[in-house]
């Protein structure tokens, strides 16, 4: 810690560092994942909260939250009124987060609290945003190729550069915290939005291991859906490229048909046939025309969607509780270390 900052940790009130995990059916990971963070905190020595948001869980995680607060007065937990994904949770806790430093990271171990460290330490050395980026990952299979893909499609896609080894684990600093809980678009992308919002940022690289137990809460098609918000929300090209498509075909078809008008002047048939030999090549142009067009179309669609989903202008999540450690445990607790309950 520099002397700035212990300084500040004695003098100020509330937390200099706030942690935001988003919980989803997450029981069974809860004590080897709070047991990890309490020693990287304890270790810290700065005044912290620990922000779980229990997005509509359906096991025991919320009792098990509540029982991890009754003796560690640091934590604070955001009841989300039902399951209103990865993407919404996180932001509940951003907005709730009033730390110096935001970090957010999965609950599921992936991202291993020990970098926590290292991304204050960035922090400390004066970077705004500091980024876990990721050396290797742990996926295989159909989620390794579409994330690359997706990533290799995103950089050519985006207007402006995306770490591409960057996900949801980083630490905000201040004010890039500040302007991101005021992007309100309700189809989010966050490791998109923290590059839209600029501020240098420093990079700690990091080995992403495996999910420690259960399946991946995210199923493949919402992981799609993530990826479309991403392409859609940061990029016109979609749109630019179904104009050129739609352009290329529609000139090709103009030199077809002035072809084809030609040789019923000359009054031969091309290539010494007849001028309409059949339907086959109607059908095809008909057919491959209209599937472009439907292409086209829903390509639209995804942007009208988004469109709409805007003007609804409707709240991201639904807080249905927040639950606060009884006031003197927290003020006791806050920045010191705590009896494990677990
Ligand atoms: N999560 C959530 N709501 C959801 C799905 C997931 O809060 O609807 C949480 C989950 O508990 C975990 C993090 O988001 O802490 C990442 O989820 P997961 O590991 O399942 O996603 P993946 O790593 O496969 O993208
Ligand atoms: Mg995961």
């Amino acid at each position: 810690m520099t002397e700035a900052n212990s300084v500040l940790a004695v003098t100020m009130p509330g937390p200099q560092l706030s942690i935001v995990l988003p919980i989803f059916n997450e029981a069974e990971l809860l004590p080897q994942l709070y047991a990890r963070l309490r020693r990287v905190l304890d270790q810290l020595r700065l005044p912290c909260e620990l922000i779980f948001v229990d997005d509509g869980s359906r096991d025991a995680s919320l009792a098990q939250l509540r029982a991890m607060q009754r003796h560690d007065g640091r934590i604070l937990i955001v009841e989300l009124s039902r399951n209103w994904g990865h993407q919404a949770a996180l932001s509940a806790g951003l907005a709730t987060a009033q730390g110096d430093a935001v970090v957010m990271m999965d609950a599921d171990l992936q991202d291993p609290p020990e970098l926590i460290a290292e991304l204050v330490a960035a922090w400390q050395a004066g970077a705004q945003v500091v980024v876990a980026e990721r050396r290797s990952r742990a996926e295989h299979g159909p989620r390794r190729w579409l994330t690359a893909a997706f990533y290799r499609l995103f950089g050519y896609l985006s207007d402006f550069p995306l770490p591409d080894r960057g996900g949801v684990f980083c630490l905000l600093g201040r004010e890039p915290a500040q302007e991101l809980r005021r992007l309100g678009e309700v189809n989010r992308y966050l490791p998109g939005l923290r590059a839209w919002i600029g501020f240098p940022a420093a990079a700690v690289a990091y080995d992403r291991a495996g999910r420690e137990r259960g399946r991946s809460r995210q199923s493949l098609w919402r992981l799609l859906r993530y990826g479309f918000d991403a392409v859609f929300s940061f990029s016109y090209k979609p749109m630019r490229l179904s104009i050129l498509i739609g352009l290329v075909i529609a000139g090709l078809a103009l030199l077809g048909a002035a072809v084809v008008v030609i040789e019923r002047l000359r009054g031969a048939g091309l290539f010494h046939q007849p001028v309409i030999v059949g339907y086959t090549s109607t059908i095809f142009a008909v057919l491959f025309l209209g599937g472009v067009q439907l292409v086209c179309l829903g390509l639209i669609g995804e942007y009208i969607g988004r469109i709409y989903d805007e003007v609804k202008a409707r709240p991201l999540y639904i807080v249905r509780r927040l639950h606060r450690a009884e006031p003197d445990r927290a003020e006791a607790e806050r920045g010191g270390s705590a009896a494990n309950p677990l």
